[in-house]
Order: C-alpha cells, then sequence, then structure tokens
C-alpha cells in the first residue's frame, strides 16, 4: 500500500492505519482515518487522513480528495461542538510526516493553528478527549 523498507512500512501514518503503531483513534470510515495528535496545539486537535498513502494533497485522485473534504466537513462540526470552541480551524502543511494529513483543530482566537504552539499532552488528557470524541463521531 505505502512506502516499504526492508519489509516494514516506512511511513508512520501507514503504520497508524495499520495498528501496528498505537493512536488515539476518534473516527475511522471506509478511506480515511482520524486521530489525536499527540502534540496539540489545543485540545481536540484531529489528523484526518487517507488511508492511501499519497504525499501531496493535490496529488490526489478526484474521488479521495473530494471524500477527504467531505469527511473534514463532517467531523468539523462535530469537533466544534464537542470542544466547546469558537471555530474549528483546518491546516495542511505536511512538513512532518509525507501522507497527507488535514489538522482539524479547535481554535478561539487567531493564529491558534501555528504549528510552534504544539505542546505535548497527557496521556490522560489525550485519553480523556479520545473518548469524548470516539462517542461525538459516532
Ligand atoms: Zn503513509
Amino acid at each position: 500500500m505505502g512506502l516499504f523498507l526492508n519489509g516494514m512500512q516506512a511511513c508512520i501514518f501507514c503504520r497508524v492505519i495499520e495498528g501496528a503503531v498505537p493512536s488515539y483513534k476518534v473516527w475511522e470510515g471506509e478511506s480515511f482515518y482520524a486521530f489525536l495528535d499527540i502534540n496539540p496545539v489545543n485540545p481536540g486537535h484531529v489528523l484526518l487522513i487517507p488511508k492511501k498513502h499519497v504525499d501531496f494533497v493535490f496529488d490526489l485522485d478526484d474521488d479521495s480528495y473530494q471524500g477527504l473534504f467531505n469527511a473534514a466537513k463532517r467531523l468539523g462540526p462535530l469537533l466544534k461542538k464537542a470542544m466547546n470552541s469558537k471555530r474549528v480551524g483546518m491546516a495542511i502543511e505536511g512538513f512532518g510526516v509525507p501522507h497527507v494529513h488535514v489538522h482539524l483543530v479547535p481554535v478561539n482566537h487567531r493564529n491558534e493553528l501555528n504549528p510552534l504552539r504544539a505542546r505535548g499532552a497527557s496521556q490522560e488528557e489525550l485519553k480523556r478527549v479520545a473518548a469524548l470524541l470516539q462517542k461525538t463521531f459516532a
């Protein structure tokens, strides 16, 4: 499916989808998967990814591209409500992991999407938020 290195998936997000690397999954569809960023810029910071390994978002085929944004459209308002934020910001950069990922972030002020704000979250926080969002997105 993705890139292989010595028979192992080289891509960390492909390994997350396979379950080889644990994640705080919050939602899964047929072609897309959503989990918590463990270094959130705000609580409830979700990463939404296609199950198919593609590096650049604009290299997705049309169906995958539309499906990705349809999934973001479904999850975004639910995330806003669950986290009681003013808005949900959406960002795609892709410097960290070369596998398309949409950041969905509950935000209350300008510039909160700034990746330099990322901080490690406690296991308790991640567990609590994941449980809330699993219920919300179900
Ligand atoms: Zn991948």
